[in-house]
């Protein structure tokens, strides 16, 4: 089919077969989530180009050169959200939700970057994003990243480390800076053009060069945490003793800085060492500044995301995403009659198991086909009902993950006797 339409380069579909790890993450997400007090928030997918610019920073990869963005029929210049933070504070903002009030919150969906596509990065890839708004920390900082941590062992995912920073405030920052871009005009012929522009505009960006030719400058670039203001320096001792008092193994890694430019003081990011480049799993960090910047009224806040891509990828390595079966039982109907009850029965067997999940066979076929179908549908169970049965008052159940026999049930005492069976064959696996 040479007419096929074909799918935008670095956008993936999510197949049913890969959904387990899907929901699990989100479904773990949500309730550790609620466990700390967080309340989801959903904002739109398309803000104001001038939201991300300002929020970003001009001289981030993202805004240099990843935001999709475009005009509307209204003449407006609109941009597909690249990460998740910016919405969400315009909204506190925006709602008047700000003026000395708290909030824990939430979000997931889809982000946007027109990145160059490979493993781990994608043009629409998908995060669950968490910021707590009005909070000076350390404390919070400690329990956001403690959070994460307990999401990591409910997921059973374990090959993750965390890596901390300080970036100060904006005054030893700007002390730091004029360091920083004495000793890169001092090498000003070692630096690719990425970073030469960087120098100009942001030069603490050049120590976020993905460049590995750029990497032993930036190994012996002067390090921040020498600058730190002593504030900022307290901070992120309490947070290191904080992590240490709950048994969160970390390291202070000096050149850790983030992609956006929004943060201050604490930084973080959960690392691992099993998918190659693209190891950063969950980022975040302090934005005291942001919301100021979009026009709000000064308010702290903290904020991490983690790609759902990179988790899901880490499960499949770490074998825990268990593939989701679609049924817990396969209705196997054979004779008119016995079809014809069928969808009565399976809606009945609905109404009795609410939290069962009923297939049954559709559109007919012989036993051997739809046996074969109830072995595909991942079902524990199949419950068999023939003319003859019907007859009788009665169907059969027959497992289908162990060796066991066949037994029958009255119709009025199906419900209960597939709890039994169903409760027997999960005690077998
Ligand atoms: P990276 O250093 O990998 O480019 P980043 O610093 O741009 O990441 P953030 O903007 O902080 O990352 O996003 C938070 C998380 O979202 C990252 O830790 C990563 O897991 C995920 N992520 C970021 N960009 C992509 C992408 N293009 N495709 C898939 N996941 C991504
Ligand atoms: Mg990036």
């Amino acid at each position: 089919m040479s007419d096929q339409i074909q799918p935008v380069r670095g956008m993936n579909d999510v197949l049913p077969a890969e959904i387990g790890a899907w929901q699990s993450i989100e479904s773990a997400a949500r309730e550790v989530l609620g466990a700390y007090g967080f309340q989801e928030i959903r904002v739109p997918l398309v803000e104001r180009t001038e939201l991300f610019k300002r929020a970003i920073g001009e001289y981030t990869d993202v805004v240099e050169k990843e935001m999709y963005t475009f005009v509307d029929q209204g003449g407006e210049n609109l941009t597909l959200r690249p990460e998740g933070t910016a919405g969400v504070m315009r909204a506190l903002i925006s709602n008047g939700m700000l003026r000395g009030q708290r909030h824990k919150l939430w979000c997931a969906g889809a982000m946007f970057r027109h990145e160059r596509p490979q493993k781990g990065r994608y043009r629409q890839f998908h995060q669950v994003s968490v910021e707590a708004v009005g909070f000076n920390g350390p404390d919070v900082d400690v329990e956001l990243i403690a959070l994460a941590a307990r999401l990591w062992r409910r997921l059973g995912i374990t090959r993750v480390r965390l890596e901390i920073n300080s970036l100060g405030t904006p005054e030893s920052r700007r002390a730091y800076r004029e360091k920083l871009v004495e000793y890169l005009q001092a090498h000003y012929e070692q630096l690719d053009e990425d970073s030469r522009r960087r120098l100009q505009g942001n030069p603490l960006r050049v120590l976020d060069s993905k460049n590995p030719e750029m990497r032993a400058l930036i190994e012996a670039a002067p390090v921040l945490t020498d600058h730190l203001d002593p504030q900022s320096q307290a901070h992120l001792q309490a947070l290191c003793a904080g992590l240490e008092a709950l048994g969160i193994p970390f390291r202070i890694n000096p050149r850790l800085v983030r992609g956006l430019d929004y943060y201050s003081r604490t930084v973080f990011e959960w690392i691992t060492d099993a998918l190659g480049t693209q190891d950063a799993v969950c980022s975040g960090g302090r934005y005291d500044g942001l919301i100021g910047q979009l026009g709000g009224e000064a308010t702290p806040g903290i904020g991490f995301a983690m790609g759902i891509e990179r988790l899901v990828a880490l499960m499949n390595l770490e074998g825990t995403s268990a593939p989701l079966p679609s049924a817990d039982v396969y209705i196997v109907v054979n004779g008119e009659r016995a079809t014809a009850f069928g969808l009565e029965l399976a809606e009945r067997l609905r109404d009795a198991l609410p939290g069962r999940r009923f297939e049954l066979n559709l559109g007919g076929g012989n036993f051997k086909a739809q046996f074969r179908r109830a072995d595909r549908s991942g079902a524990a169970l199949a419950l068999i009902l023939g003319d003859d049965e019907l007859a009788r008052g009665v169907a059969a159940l027959k497992p289908l993950r162990r060796e066991a026999g066949q037994s029958e049930s009255p119709l009025p005492d199906l419900a209960a006797a597939i709890e039994t069976a169903l409760a027997a064959a999960a005690e077998q696996t």
